[in-house]
């Protein structure tokens, strides 16, 4: 790669959350560039959705335009990396391994991720986890979060993790208070971050935290210290959705990765 730096997690149009008024691969080249770090093209592929709903991106076999317009730019960029973060689901295993026999050797970096412990009602999505929490308790919602999390790091589909914590993005003090009874401990990460290193799994320190009520990083500085520390290997991404906030990322990406150096 050309530059000492990598954000690992940018999405374009190609995500589901952005579509067509989103950026486009091509749109931040010239910032990357300009600012000396290279990217890696993230964008969601979630298989449930790519059987189900034709208006999904990568519905119906689309994954081949995508290669084929983010080989094009990487023939000329050489600080672009091609990458997609991928759902896990319970049921999905089988079709995951599959479609990872079938495609992870065209791209550069895969990364697991979980955001729909109930497919349909993803926890990052704040109206949608009010639904599910319409349904199912806190503690509930919380432990399944961890409990398939854990179940997709043992299946070492995924080399990379994305986000360890994102189940506190809104259940946390902050905003969607969790109950007495919900375990929301550093120990409860942690112990995924071990389930990483033991597997051999890179885990994203993830920066998208900041800008929602939590204001912290996913796993906070002091749990991702602790990981690395006792031996993890990490990537940091912004989780970009837009050019400016990729802009303003870079600085803070740039100061995870100096940070990270200086931990024991
Ligand atoms: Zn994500
Ligand atoms: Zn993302």
């Amino acid at each position: 790669m050309k530059f000492k730096y990598t954000d690992y997690h940018v999405h374009t149009k190609w995500s589901h959350d952005i579509k067509e008024f989103g950026p486009s691969f091509e749109d931040y080249l010239d910032i990357a560039e300009r600012n000396n770090i290279n990217l890696c093209f993230l964008d969601h592929y979630e298989l449930y959705y790519i059987e189900n709903d034709e208006t999904y991106p990568f519905y119906d076999g689309k994954i081949e335009q995508y290669l084929e317009e983010i080989d094009n730019v990487k023939a000329t960029y050489d600080f672009v990396l091609s990458g997609l973060e991928v759902d896990y689901y319970l049921d999905y295993e089988i079709k995951l391994r599959e479609f990872m026999d079938d495609y992870g050797k065209d791209f550069n970096f895969i990364a697991g991720t979980l955001h729909e412990p109930h497919i349909g009602l993803p926890v990052t999505s704040r109206d949608l986890l009010i639904e599910l929490l319409g349904k199912k308790d806190v503690k509930q919602v919380v432990d399944d979060f961890f409990r398939q999390s854990e179940m997709m790091i043992k299946s070492q589909i995924f080399q990379n993790i994305c986000h360890l914590d994102t189940i506190f993005r809104y259940i946390n003090i902050r905003d969607l208070k969790p109950t007495s009874d919900t375990d929301v401990s550093d120990d409860r990460v942690l112990n995924l971050g071990r389930l990483c290193i033991k597997n051999n799994i890179n885990i994203e320190y993830n920066l998208s935290g900041l800008k929602f009520p939590i204001n912290r990083p996913f796993p906070s500085t002091a749990v991702i210290t602790q990981l690395k520390r006792e031996g993890a290997k990490i990537f940091v991404g912004s989780d970009s959705h837009s050019i400016n906030y990729f802009q303003t990322s870079i600085s803070k990406v740039k100061k995870a990765y100096k940070f990270l150096k200086k931990i024991g």
